[in-house]
């Protein structure tokens, strides 16, 4: 998602584009980028300034914290960019100070800005820690590992194993 910063008119531009998934190197088991992510919004210069304003939309697909399974999620947010050109070497004695610990701003090189890296992390950001395929998921057996939402196990209805044993039980099941 690169724009050359001379085709950005005075005025601004806007845009509307379906960006490829390619660009955003979003695919973890637990969390994977199942489309194109469409991006919708306005750049603007202000001197050496750009801003990048606008909402985007993805489809992706996220393991469920408690069972596992893989299941659909839509993320759907605003984002905010704002980027500043990279000095190059600064003069020695030079008055401009920049601080390196401004987070809130991309740095650009070669009269380019790019917005896949700033959309990635947010839709990253967007993609919440306990991710429920559904609100009452009851996960998987933590003695069996089996998915309570479509099955039944044995261990809790006749009383926990004791995990050691249960321990030697999978090391039997492994030496058969
Ligand atoms: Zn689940
Ligand atoms: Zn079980």
């Amino acid at each position: 998602m690169i724009f050359e910063i001379e085709e950005i008119p005075e005025g601004g531009f806007s845009f509307d584009v379906l960006a490829d998934k390619e660009h955003f190197g979003i695919d973890q088991p637990d969390c994977t980028l199942v489309d194109g992510v469409k991006v919708k919004g306005k750049l603007t210069k202000i001197e050496r300034e750009i801003c990048f304003s606008g909402d985007l939309e993805a489809q992706l697909k996220v393991a469920c914290t408690r069972c596992l399974k893989p299941f659909p999620f839509e993320v759907k947010s605003k984002i905010q960019v704002h980027f500043i050109p990279r000095i190059k070497e600064p003069s020695p004695g030079s008055e401009v100070e920049i601080k390196e610990t401004d987070i809130e701003k991309e740095v650009y090189e070669n009269d380019r800005v790019d917005l896949s890296g700033p959309v990635r992390d947010q839709i990253l950001l967007d993609v919440p820690l306990m991710c429920l395929c559904q609100e009452d998921c009851k996960g998987i057996c933590p003695e069996c590992g089996i998915d309570l939402n479509s099955n039944q196990c044995e261990c809790n209805s006749e009383g926990k194993i004791d995990p050691r044993f249960a321990e030697l039980l999978k090391l039997k099941d492994k030496l058969k």
